[in-house]
């Protein structure tokens, strides 16, 4: 027996980096996430700090449907607001601030007007002083601070401009002292986890002790969603090794780093990033700004072109869109521009110095066998010439490691879980499929052989590189290589089982 075994030509095509979008009003349709999942996305990503309820819940149904409908495992990452400040929402669309005039954050609920505007969560008034300088909007906009009276904090606008719902709130230099559990994070995660989404994305995370306490709410709900640390503060950079070691993947959130540190600190740090994670193998997502301009724009600046070839060329493992697909005006035309960058970026991209990093950092330190068997199946799948790396999985721990030294040829990870298929939409090069249990090795490299003929990676006569964890069935346990010689003669076994 072997299955029609197919694999859509937009995902054979679409690039090796993944591509996140966040989704919102510009993509709620399943129509909509349909043509972003057909232009390269992997990831659907939803900013919990935007939106209600409702809204949250009809965009995981839009993809979850346009994952059933299309056969493909589409991830989804829920961001919980953390300790970060935001405005409330404005009396009326854009609210304009003018420089001089006096504006004042207000801890209780109240729509923005020209007199000041409600800040969320309550606590900015036990971080700032008089003087201290405030951003809005990612530093758009710039007050200072008059005076903290009470839980309200009276200033003077130094910067104006046009002030938006719910944008980001920064006192750089005077890191929140809230604790990471503010009530609007409380009802995210709640959300986040009844929804079971594949990634929670962890705001303003400051050291590992943040995220070992959402790590411990996942576990008591019984939850196995994996926990992206997104570096934004200082904080969090100072810690970066510990809060790569606990975490499960990590996003560079640009726009907040781009506020708390000099704006020429971020693309040596945003790089200083990239390094480690890959050292470690754990994924990391480039975030916020990359194809910005096209918000409004139908096409990127040069700049921007640029930023994501780099990022792409210095290993990141995800490329971001956040404004561009969630309300601006070409949500299909930036994937599909960002798709074509990062394909052609990754023409020029040092496979050999990435896998080389990993395991200088690896060796002696956390190399396991089954480092070794992914390593070596990427090592010997490229020196055979083969055409494709198949990785059989329970857990989603073989594909991920033969992820983490960049191979050159395709990896199909094989799980019967469709949540395991979800959770590696993250992984770099990795195109997950999902199908029946297999209860013998020998079925796995019959049915693996079939899959390369089917799917076009292979022809008879090539070779195809098989990794798998032994007993089948046992998360985790990497320990089986084998190089195939399409097509694999079906067994006597395999013949009396199925006919
Ligand atoms: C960022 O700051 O770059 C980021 C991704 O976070 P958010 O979208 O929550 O502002």
């Amino acid at each position: 027996m072997s299955l029609p075994y197919e694999i859509p030509s937009f995902l054979k095509n679409r690039p090796r980096t993944r591509i996140v979008c966040t989704i919102g009003p510009a993509t709620s349709t399943p129509a909509k996430v349909e043509q972003l999942v057909r232009q390269g996305m992997s990831v659907a990503r939803l900013n919990l700090s935007h939106g209600s309820r409702s809204d949250h819940e009809s965009l995981v149904s839009a993809v979850r449907q346009t994952s059933d409908k299309l056969g493909v495992s589409i991830g989804i990452l829920a961001d919980l607001p953390g300790p970060k400040y935001r405005v409330g929402v404005m009396a009326q669309s854009g609210l304009v601030l003018h420089k001089n005039a006096q504006f004042t954050l207000y801890a209780e609920p109240r729509k923005g007007t020209a007199d000041g505007v409600n800040v969320w969560p309550i606590g900015l008034h036990s971080d700032v002083r008089r003087n201290a300088k405030i951003l809005l909007d990612e530093g758009k906009l710039e007050l200072r601070v008059v005076e903290v009276s009470g839980q309200n904090i009276v200033c003077r606008v130094t910067r104006g401009g046009t002030l938006q719902d719910n944008k980001a709130v920064t006192a750089p230099g005077n890191t929140s002292t809230l604790d990471y559990f503010t009530p609007e994070t409380e009802t995210a995660l709640k959300f986040a986890l009844e929804a079971d989404v594949d990634f929670i994305g962890l705001s303003y995370i400051r050291d590992t002790n943040d995220l070992e306490r959402v790590k411990a709410r996942v576990k008591q709900a019984g939850r196995s969603c994996l926990l992206v640390s997104k570096i934004e503060i200082k904080q969090a950079v100072d810690n970066l090794d510990s809060i790569l070691d606990a975490s499960d993947a990590v996003m560079v959130a640009r726009g907040d780093l781009g506020v708390e540190l000099p704006i020429e600190m971020v693309p040596g740090v945003q790089k200083r990033i990239i390094r480690r994670a890959n050292e470690r193998g754990k994924p990391v997502i480039t975030a916020t700004q990359m194809l910005e301009s096209m918000i409004e724009s139908s096409t990127p600046t040069r700049a921007e072109a640029t930023d994501v070839h780099n990022a792409v060329r210095d290993g990141t493992d995800a490329i971001m869109l956040s404004g561009e697909t969630s309300v601006g005006r070409h949500p299909v035309r930036v994937v599909q521009y960002m798709a074509r960058i990062a394909r052609r970026a990754e023409k020029f991209l040092d496979y050999a110095a990435i896998a080389g990093r990993r395991l200088d950092y690896s060796s002696g330190r956390t190399y396991s066998v089954g480092d070794a068997i992914a390593h070596s199946a990427v090592v010997t799948g490229q020196a055979l010439g083969a055409k494709v790396i198949l990785a059989f999985t329970e857990s989603g721990t073989t594909p991920s490691r033969v992820a983490s030294f960049r191979p050159r040829l395709p990896v199909i990870s094989l799980s019967r879980n469709p949540e395991v298929g979800r959770r590696l939409s993250l992984r770099w090069g990795v195109v997950p499929l999902i199908v029946p249990q297999f209860e013998t090795v020998q079925d796995m490299f019959y049915e693996g052989s079939e899959l390369a003929i089917q799917t076009g990676y292979a022809k008879q006569g090539e070779l195809a590189i098989v990794v798998v964890g032994m007993p089948i069935g046992i998360g985790g346990s990497t320990n089986l290589l084998r190089v195939i010689t399409l097509p694999e003669p079906v067994s006597d076994v395999h013949k009396s089982k199925h006919s």
